[in-house]
């Protein structure tokens, strides 16, 4: 029997079993995760930006969270020798409409407590030759990473607590009892006092699995990158992020230094056809027929129906994406657009058809699962894992 078992193997699943190790260093931890290793799907399919936090709602857990984690992740790298840099960020308006949006940006980075600086035309193009824009925001306290290096790193923390790992185990099944959680598996069935559900794209299902219903389904959006030639490796000098739509805060692509150097353009954001699916042409009749029978997502799809079909559009149509990054940085060409692969992001969409925002979590009697974790959840992935050891707690002393 062991005390606690968390599925999931990427960022969450790894902080939280390393601080619940911490917590309880007498106890039996296990983690199971269906690939071979840590950080397979979205972790190590992500941007790398260390966010600030500059556009979540004040006194949300995201808003939270993320400015903690922020600070926390930084520490971490620091102190298990992670490379990371802190190179800042620009948020750039290139007309009138975006620089009146760019105004109500900056009241909310002040109501979440960020440092920041305005920018004028003339102080941006300083910052950034190549750039183009009206005014900016420069936010000091983003930063890059490779996330997938965070979480291997915290494996080995936790591991090095006494912590236990199997990878190539997929859970099937789950069942809470009076006592205890049984598992089973591809592998073999196990039984734990507690469990925690770090499951991501399949966040929805294990909860499912436990014989919940959480409200909500997991719609997958893919969204793709391109690289730029390592000639353009100095074309910036800060993480560049156009000024988005409020009512779709999560499409507009941006240039994005990683920590080996080069240039990233994206990500964009378009409905996958298969929740782990990495490629256009990636299909699951199962996860289709869970998507396109959804109440919830049928709306999602007519309300966003527009801006949808041009993130489609601009998919195929590889000079459409180059325009979205062209508005701020004239200088690209098609040619500079590369190959890179694309990341899938979990997001859950209520029954009613509201694209849910902030961080979620299910809890029953004998386990907490998070339900909706996007981004930031890789730069908020430490506070979630505190927070989750802090429910953790809360459900043994009941
Ligand atoms: C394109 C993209 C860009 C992003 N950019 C950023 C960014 O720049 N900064 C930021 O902070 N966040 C970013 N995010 C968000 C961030 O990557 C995710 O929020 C975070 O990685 C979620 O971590 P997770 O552990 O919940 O999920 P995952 O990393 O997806 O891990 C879930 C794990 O559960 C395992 N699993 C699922 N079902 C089972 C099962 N039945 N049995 C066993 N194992 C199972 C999976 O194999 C997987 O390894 C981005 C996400 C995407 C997709």
């Amino acid at each position: 029997m062991w005390d606690f078992i968390i599925i999931g193997g990427g960022i969450l699943g790894m902080s939280t079993a390393m601080q619940l190790q911490k917590a309880y260093p007498e106890k039996r931890l296990l983690v199971l995760e269906k690939e071979s290793g840590p950080a397979q799907h979205q972790t190590g399919h992500n941007s790398g930006v260390i966010h600030a936090g500059v556009y979540y709602t004040p006194g949300s857990l995201k808003a939270r969270f993320c400015l903690e984690g922020n600070r926390a992740t930084r520490e971490f790298c620091d102190q298990h020798g992670v490379a990371y840099t802190t190179c800042g960020k620009l948020l750039v308006a290139t007309n009138a409409l975006e620089t009146e949006r760019m105004r109500a940006l900056w009241e909310r980075t002040a109501a979440n407590g960020l440092e920041r600086e305005w920018l004028s035309g003339e102080a941006l193009k300083e910052r950034e030759p190549h750039i183009r824009g009206e005014a900016g925001i420069f936010v000091p306290s983003s930063g890059i990473v490779d996330y997938a290096e965070v979480t291997r790193a915290m494996a080995a923390e936790f591991e090095s607590l006494g912590g236990s790992i199997r990878y190539g185990v997929k859970v099937t099944g789950l069942e809470e009892r009076r006592a205890e959680v049984v598992i089973s598996t591809t592998q073999d069935t196990f039984s734990s006092r507690y469990l925690v559900t770090c499951a991501g794209l399949m966040a929805d299902r294990v909860i499912r699995m436990l014989g919940q219903d959480p409200g909500f389904t997991i719609c997958p959006f893919r969204g793709e990158y391109y690289r730029l030639p390592s000639h353009h490796d100095q074309i910036v000098n800060h993480l560049i992020y156009p000024i988005p739509d409020p009512a779709m805060p999560f499409l507009g692509v941006h240039l994005t230094r990683m920590i080996d150097g080069s240039v990233t353009v994206g990500p964009n954001a378009v409905l996958a056809l298969k929740r782990e699916g990495y490629r256009k042409q990636d299909m699951s009749l199962r996860d289709m027929g869970g998507m396109f029978t959804h109440p919830g997502v049928l709306k999602v799809l007519g309300r966003h129906l527009k801006p949808g079909l041009g993130e489609m559009k601009n998919s195929l149509y590889k000079r459409g994406y180059l325009e979205l990054v062209r508005k701020y940085c004239p200088r690209l060409t098609l040619e500079d657009l590369l190959p890179y692969p694309a990341g899938v992001r979990a997001q859950a969409v209520s029954r009613q058809g509201r694209l849910m925002d902030d961080f979620v979590f299910v809890n029953t009697r004998r386990t907490v699962n998070v339900g909706n974790a996007p981004s930031p959840a890789a730069t908020s992935a430490l506070p979630i894992g505190a927070h989750i050891t802090r429910q953790v707690m809360a459900l043994l002393s009941q």
